[in-house]
């Protein structure tokens, strides 16, 4: 596969089938992120994402899922990424589940129409970056959009019938707008009621602007028991009718894997037993991106 770059995918992407038809993020602008800083956004041409599907035909046989990197597949133009939907279907008819990262750009600039074509054709899901809900925080990391468009783009998805996974970002709001943040996080989420929630806790990144805010005394990162804190209330916040709040991600301290409703209470009782010391958080040097 012709693969340029480090290449990110949701960790529940592991096994599936990476093409890569964009590179980097056509918004490139999130203060906490380093991600992508070294490339600039390009659609790959055609011809190399064929090549690539042609590989997977012979190389990738067992795989449902394909995921198609780089940040910000959905930007690619309607009749484009129709094209590459189609060569994959029809080259390789068993994939099942086409997964795309999405923004509120990207979702913006696909009609309703539009983004049920693209479910017809195998996108079934589209993770959002989310961070938080509090539009103070939204505006100070640059996300390009307020809780407001985060709430109709993410509406739209889910009326599209294509699944939504949405990560939000622990201690995104220092230790100054931390209850904030985790109660409008909570807000925006029950608004949009996506499948899945993904809660990663913040981790400096080397060369990000937000990296650069600390090291200069701006920003405060909070405690590993202060984001614990956010999360109990960021969830005890959200409402969602039937969805997976994740946070098990290799960044946080104490992994939640919780069903929603149901499991909600168990949950914060969870993390108020982790907060009274009686449950090991995963030790600082265990923690990754
Ligand atoms: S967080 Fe997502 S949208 Fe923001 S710069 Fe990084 S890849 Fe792009």
């Amino acid at each position: 596969m012709d693969y340029e770059g480090m290449i990110i995918r949701p960790p529940s992407e592991a096994n599936s089938i990476l093409l890569q038809i964009t590179l980097g993020c056509s918004h490139n602008k999130c203060t906490f992120c380093g991600t992508f800083r070294q490339k600039r956004f390009n659609i790959k041409p055609d011809d190399l994402i064929f090549k690539d599907i042609e590989y997977a035909r012979t190389h990738f046989t067992r795989q449902r899922r394909l995921f198609l990197c780089d940040g910000d597949a959905l930007v690619i133009p309607q009749k484009r990424l129709v094209k590459i939907l189609k060569q994959i279907r029809e080259r390789l008819p068993w994939v099942e589940r086409v997964g795309l990262y999405a923004n509120t750009k990207s979702i913006g600039l696909k009609t309703d129409e539009q983004l049920l074509e693209l479910r017809d054709l195998g996108v079934k899901i589209a993770y959002m970056g989310l961070e938080s809900g509090d539009d103070t925080v939204l505006k100070a990391i640059r996300k390009g959009a307020d809780s407001q468009k985060m709430i109709t783009m993410g509406q739209r998805v889910r009326a599209a019938g294509i699944k939504l996974s949405i990560t939000v970002l622990l201690g995104l709001g220092g230790k100054t707008r931390s209850r904030e943040h985790a109660l409008e996080t909570g807000r925006v989420l029950s608004a949009i009621d996506p499948e899945y929630v993904g809660a990663l806790s913040l981790m400096l990144v080397p060369g990000s602007e937000l990296y650069d805010a600390h090291e200069k005394g701006e920003f405060e990162v909070i405690s590993a028991e202060e984001m614990l804190e956010e999360l109990g209330v960021m969830i005890s916040a959200t409402r969602l009718t039937n969805g997976l709040f994740h946070a098990n991600h290799a960044s946080n301290y104490l992994p939640i894997r919780a069903k929603m409703p149901e499991d909600k209470e168990k949950t914060l009782e969870l993390i108020s037993q982790a907060l009274k010391g009686n449950i090991a958080l995963k030790p600082e040097h265990m923690r990754a991106l």
